[in-house]
């Protein structure tokens, strides 16, 4: 019998390959050892203003309140008490640092090298 908890999960796992499907054929037609100059650009033209953005959509609510604290991280338990990271987040030292070196995911996750 397959419990809502299952479900969920299987729901999760699809979306996640279903993105990183996505990214992969993004990746894949903007190779310039894959792809031609005209293919590339038209994928770009169209695929980059949607990454720019699921990026911006990311990392928009992470921003810090009047203490320095991130508002778009959950609180989390500390020392028996309800606390929030400090800004910059980890969701933005991340971003920021493969915006800077792309490379460096791999060594994150060396399982979605290609
Ligand atoms: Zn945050």
């Amino acid at each position: 019998m397959t419990t809502i908890n299952d479900a969920l999960a299987r729901a999760h796992h699809l979306l996640q390959q279903d993105m990183l499907g996505y990214l992969d054929t993004v990746e894949h037609l903007t190779s310039e050892y894959d792809t031609d100059d005209d293919t590339i650009l038209t994928v770009a033209r169209t695929e980059v203003p949607r990454l720019i953005a699921a990026l911006r959509g990311t990392v928009t609510g992470h921003k810090p309140d009047l203490h320095g604290l991130c508002l778009g991280c959950p609180p989390t338990w500390v020392d028996g008490r309800l606390g929030r990271e400090a800004w910059p987040c980890p969701t933005i030292s991340r971003a920021q640092e493969f915006l800077k070196n792309p490379d460096s995911i791999y060594d994150s996750v060396p399982h979605e090298r290609p």
